[in-house]
């Protein structure tokens, strides 16, 4: 057995962070000032989660001080793993508790100065399908412009409609130099992945581990070099795949499509990069020098 120390100190990258999750539980509850019953505990898909987040974490929020508490929570504990660099998505709806976009992305400015010493903090756009979409439209072009967002991610339904009210922000992003991003493939099938990638020229997707077993989605992949940012333990606590054994994260890795390693939401999955590399190792699935030629890969092509 591999322990997680074997990777604290390689510096790494986690590009799939949802920064208002992205902490502890431990770290969470005496914030919170709860308990949330049973839990971290597995889940049959994505609807938990949210009844979840519905019912405690999202009324805890109330202020911008909780939401920049939140965020360096987050922050601290990604530090604490030996993340170097953390693309995290911070979600649009938390916008609203803050007087106007700037004092919004000041925030986050004042975060990535805080921490600059330890830890290069990058944040996303962050932005739900199901968001109220006249708010979006000031406000995602605002940020977008604000220099302090460094990509953009889609999250919610993995279905492909409606996704084309979102393509100006894209557009937007990618003439601004933000990496694009969404989320796909994580319960929907390879074909929404190809059509994703496709229609928002993506450079990076949130899961889509429904492609590794579907030829022409790896293939295009491959081709669009996109890489996979990979949640092994969401994946499994969600009931997204069986077991970690069989995670198809070792399909990719064997055909040559890049992927990242990622922790989507600490809050819920408890795992953070390392201690993951760890149990996939544990699990058979990669050796420590695969596990090390992932983590080296993903991190310094994005210094
Ligand atoms: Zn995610």
């Amino acid at each position: 057995m591999i322990s997680f120390s074997e990777f604290l100190d390689i510096p790494k990258i986690d590009a799939h962070n949802h920064l208002n999750l992205g902490m502890r539980y431990s770290s969470y509850a005496p914030w919170a000032g709860f308990y949330i019953p049973n839990f971290p505990r597995k889940m049959s898909g994505l609807d938990e989660m949210h009844e979840i987040i519905g019912d405690y974490t999202r009324p805890r929020v109330q202020s911008a001080k909780d939401v920049s508490t939140l965020f360096s929570l987050s922050i601290e504990d990604a530090i604490e793993d030996g993340i170097k660099i953390l693309e995290a998505s911070v979600d649009m709806g938390l916008a609203q508790f803050f007087r106007n976009t700037t004092a919004f992305c000041n925030m986050l400015e004042s975060l990535k100065s805080q921490y600059i010493n330890d830890i290069s903090f990058r944040p996303e756009v962050g932005m739900g399908k199901t968001f109220d979409k006249a708010k979006l439209k000031k406000l995602v072009p605002e940020c977008i412009q604000s220099g302090v967002f460094g990509s953009i991610d889609l999250y919610g339904p993995e279905v492909l409609d409606g996704i084309e009210e979102f393509q100006a922000y894209f557009e937007l992003a990618y003439k601004k130099g933000l990496k694009k991003k969404a989320h796909i493939g994580e319960f929907s099938n390879a074909q929404t992945v190809k059509d994703f990638v496709n229609f928002f020229e993506l450079d990076e997707v949130q899961h889509g581990i429904n492609a590794a077993y579907d030829d022409s989605a790896l293939l295009l992949l491959k081709e669009k070099n996109v890489r996979l940012n990979i949640t092994p333990t969401s994946n499994v606590m969600l009931s997204a795949v069986t077991s970690l054994e069989s995670h198809p994260i070792k399909r990719f890795v064997q055909e040559g499509v890049r992927v990242s390693i990622a922790t989507d939401d600490l809050l819920f999955f408890n795992r953070s990069v390392s201690e993951q590399c760890a149990d996939m190792v544990n699990a058979g699935l990669f050796t420590k020098e695969e596990v090390l030629d992932i983590l080296n890969q993903s991190y310094e092509e994005s210094l």
